[in-house]
């Protein structure tokens, strides 16, 4: 019912009165699609006819569909009664359109069949889109969350699943894919062919996908319980660089099906990679995927991309179960899809690559989301949705990353075996439909045998990350109490309040004698004593959160910390190191614990064997050199840099030795360009700059593994010869890795002049704003730069705006206020503020990604005004 009903008005009227704001309501429903779409992308428009059968609830005048963009050429309804009516159109707004017949539809049956026209989408990834590789055209689609609309009339909302059927018209030398296989092909005239798929199971319109072009196919073999076939689909010429991807995917299938214990649920998988795609959508049937995540040139290959393709095709295999299969209910539970598939695919990871060591890099994923999460302007797991901006936004680090790690936390609580069961329940249970986060927490309890959903709800529905204080306790007679306490984890700076009560599943470890124990209770209140049930004796150290699977910050008290981090952290998994140095990173941030300290901390965890934990050290120093380090200190901070990290650094070098595994290389990558550009060893960067020279002729010149950090270190210390040499080189570039390679080092220049006039491209009529991402994002971050982003796009808002497309659900427009995302004093946010605040409805989203910049520079000012004397009283010591 539309919004602006009010109560005292009839029902009657009500259902006749004006257009949905938001939602379409559920007077009439639909029950299944037949689609034709003519694409021909060489074109810049596409033809379509669409047949809706409907189930008309409550008699009503008029249909609403989403539709964007879309031009309606004719209408008819046919009514339960066989009358086929013309009807008229009406919109509304930009994202509705009304089918009103001449007289009242009444209940019951009935189909509408609208023939329409629409243009392809040639400047973003939305929608029909279009774009050129290697001189071909194609057309791909990105649905979610609310651009199917943009393709054709429907209705756009998650609840409504049904049965799909889709006809094709293309050039008789393109190929056409789809979420089914081809059921026929016939010719047709003027070169053209008809190619008509298969119906799909109820599926939302979020889902449906398409590809037309010139496509090369790989034949992945079969895979899986029910011997799927699998395929990777490349733009032509480029099939030999789908062979890592090709090699994979079928067994990390079936690792998925072994987890649900349903097989794969639909007739094929295709992966489609899509040139200038960010990420990967779940399409049933047919994923697609950034090009430069699926495809690598093997020559040029690198680990990291290996590792984020297995990773990303995991989550979106996951999510033909979690999405797909069982779909969300409205975009408030996107989590069941988004936070699911993350969990997924690190559990998928951890099994089928424990070599890999992704369990520490997750402690990564959940310490970012507690970062985002001490901000006031952050969203709840389940936020309610309002309007389109707050569909935009759902789809953030809240919903991604502390999703997986709150599902994770749970998991550990309930016990791996339970949880699985309350999955493969929910999963039985909801298949083909939709469901709610009650549904999910229903099918957990019954697994578990005890209600969660109480507990699992104070995470869902409530903002923040509790901070868990830490206090033990130990009687004359033996016997150990720890004191527990919580409140919400918010930095110096934040005008929230920290009286929040969540309901935590606290595990921890102990040494005790000889011993360790491990031993779990929940938190359920403001603070808890808990005698430890198997201490024999006062415990020597106590880790307060095991394995690093709480969702919550730990402030140890007294001695605690102490002895927990002594020695390097000896009792501590590398997860837990990773954990407890990003808690006393953030205890920093809230005055807890004085930067000094953390670096000290820093300094001691530099040489530790596992990368992750040298990351972490890493991540420390890295933290406070922006605004912490004062000018006259720089050499202090560069002598400190080299104390830390020189030595290692320099005993790995730029170049690769014969034999040397995997986390050499990839520990090759983090630390060289922090000692190559802070340290005081000039000669590491001279060799980058001499070894990018090369590289701009020979590609071979560097290791691919190394080549983005040591291009990026090169154009960092290098000047505006390097620079000429990159933009020249960037037009004769075509491989998509290498163009991203040149475009991330454009975006590293640490001279103003070179960054805006790397910024200047992009208003170029032929650069495409999808690449500009380094260029901003680069400068954006770097003190000497900072402020370059800014004064670009104020100075050329109109000019960029237009460069975007209205209605652009994931774009660059509602992400151009983090370009202040770095700032970190009062008169650069006013300025921002100033400049973004009337401009926040030009794109969706805009307005909680502003206010969110805003409050993080209002925290790092406080940062800095508690902190800089104390990084200062270090430093002097170097
Ligand atoms: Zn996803």
């Amino acid at each position: 019912m539309p919004k602006s009903c009010f109560a005292f008005l009839l029902v009657a009227v009500c259902a006749f009165a004006g257009p949905p704001t938001l939602r379409l309501g559920d007077d009439v429903r639909p029950v299944r699609y037949r689609l034709d779409l003519t694409v021909i992308p060489q074109q810049d428009t596409f033809t379509g006819k669409i047949e809706i059968d409907l189930e008309v609830r409550k008699p009503t005048d008029v249909v609403w569909l989403n539709s964007r963009g879309l031009t309606v050429d004719a209408a008819e309804l046919t009514t339960a009664g066989r009358r086929t009516l013309s009807a008229k159109v009406q919109t509304s707004g930009t994202e509705f359109a009304g089918f009103t017949a001449a007289s009242a539809i009444p209940a019951g049956p009935a189909q509408l069949r609208i023939q329409y026209r629409g243009a392809f989408n040639k400047i973003d990834s939305d929608g029909l889109f279009k774009l050129q590789d290697g001189g071909q055209w194609y057309v791909y689609t990105q649905f979610e969350s609310i651009d199917a609309r943009k393709a054709f009339p429907c209705f756009d909302e998650p609840n409504f699943k049904t049965p799909w059927q889709l006809t094709l018209h293309v050039s008789k030398s393109d190929a056409a894919v789809s979420n089914t296989p081809v059921q026929s092909e016939t010719d047709e005239p003027d070169g053209r062919k008809k190619i008509v798929f298969g119906e799909t199971k109820p599926l939302p319109s979020y889902l449906v996908a398409l590809g037309v072009g010139p496509f090369d196919f790989v034949d992945a073999g079969k895979a899986g319980q029910n011997h799927t076939p699998l395929r990777m689909i490349a733009p032509k010429g480029k099939a030999a660089q789908a062979k890592y991807a090709a090699e994979v995917t079928g067994p990390l299938l079936a690792e998925l099906e072994d987890y649900f214990g349903v097989p794969y649920p639909y007739e094929k998988l295709d992966i489609l990679a899509v040139p200038l795609f960010g990420g990967a959508m779940e399409n049933a049937g047919l994923i697609t995927c950034a090009q430069d995540l699926v495809l690598s040139d093997p020559a040029q290959d690198t680990i990291e991309r290996q590792r984020e393709y297995a990773l990303v095709i995991a989550h979106e295999m996951a999510h033909q179960w979690f999405g797909d299969l069982v779909t969300t209910a409205w975009w408030d539970d996107i989590w069941l899809n988004e936070a699911f598939a993350s969990w997924m695919d690190s559990k998928i990871m951890r099994h089928w690559k424990p070599e890999w060591n992704t369990v520490i890099d997750e402690q990564n994923s959940r310490l970012g989301a507690m970062g985002g999460d001490e901000l006031v302007s952050t969203r709840k797991i389940r936020q309610p949705i309002e309007s389109n901006d707050d569909i935009a936004n759902a789809f953030d680090d809240i919903t991604y990353s502390k999703g997986e790690a709150v599902i994770g936390m749970f998991e550990n609580w309930m016990g791996e075996d339970a949880f699985r069961r309350g999955v493969q329940r929910y999963i039985r249970q909801y298949a083909w439909r939709n469901a709610t986060a009650g549904d999910f927490l229903d099918a957990l309890s019954s697994a578990g045998g005890q209600p969660v959903g109480r507990a699992f709800s104070t995470f869902l529905d409530q903002a923040g990350a509790p901070l868990v204080s830490v206090r033990l306790s130990c009687g004359a007679a033996g016997g150990a109490t720890l004191h527990l306490g919580q409140k919400r984890a918010l930095p110096l700076g934040s005008t929230g309040s920290m009286r929040q009560i969540w309901q935590v599943p606290v595990c921890v470890r102990y040494g005790d004698g000889g011993a360790t124990h491990r031993e779990c209770a929940l938190l359920t209140e403001a603070s808890m004593d808990w005698k430890l049930a198997q201490a024999t004796s006062c415990p020597a150290w106590v880790e307060a959160n095991a394995d690093g699977k709480g969702y919550y910050r730990t402030r140890y008290e007294g001695d605690l910390l102490d002895k927990l981090l002594a020695g390097g952290g000896a009792h501590l998994s590398a997860a837990e190191r990773v954990a407890a140095l990003g808690d006393v990173d953030a205890l920093t941030g809230m005055g807890e614990i004085k930067s000094a300290d953390a670096l000290a901390l820093a300094l001691a965890f530099a040489g530790d064997p596992v990368r992750q934990v040298v990351g972490s050290a890493i991540g420390i120093v890295a933290g406070v050199h922006d605004n912490l380090v004062p000018k006259e200190l720089r050499p202090n901070y560069a002598r400190f840099v080299d104390r830390a990290f020189g030595a290692r650094a320099r005993q790995l070098g730029w170049k690769a030795k014969a034999g040397e595994d995997a986390e050499t290389r990839l520990l090759r990558s983090s630390i060289l360009p922090l000692v190559a550009v802070w340290g005081v060893d000039g000669s590491m960067a001279a060799d980058a700059r001499r070894l990018a020279g090369l590289w701009l002729t020979d590609r071979t010149a560097i290791d691919p593994d190394i080549a983005g950090p040591l291009l990026n270190v090169a154009a960092r210390t290098g000047g505006e010869a390097f620079f000429k040499q990159l933009v020249a080189e960037l037009p004769r570039t075509e491989d998509r890795q290498q163009r991203r390679l040149i475009l991330g080092a454009m975006g590293s220049f640490g001279d103003p002049r070179i960054a805006g006039a790397a910024l200047a491209l992009v208003l170029k009529p032929e650069f495409d704003l999808r690449e500009a991402n380094a260029l901003f994002r680069g400068p954006a971050a770097v003190p000497e730069t900072r402020y370059v982003p800014f004064e670009f796009v104020k100075a050329n808002y109109e000019a960029i705006a237009a460069k975007i497309p209205a209605g652009s659900t994931f774009g660059l427009g509602e992400l151009l206020p983090t370009v202040g995302a770095s700032f970190c004093d009062e008169k650069s946010a006013e300025g921002l503020r100033t400049f973004f605040e009337p401009r926040v409805d030009r794109f969706a989203g805009t307005r909680r990604n502003l206010a969110q910049t805003l409050e993080s520079i209002r925290i790092c000012t406080a940062y800095k005004a508690a902190q800089q004397d104390s990084v200062a009283e270090f430093l002097k010591k170097y």
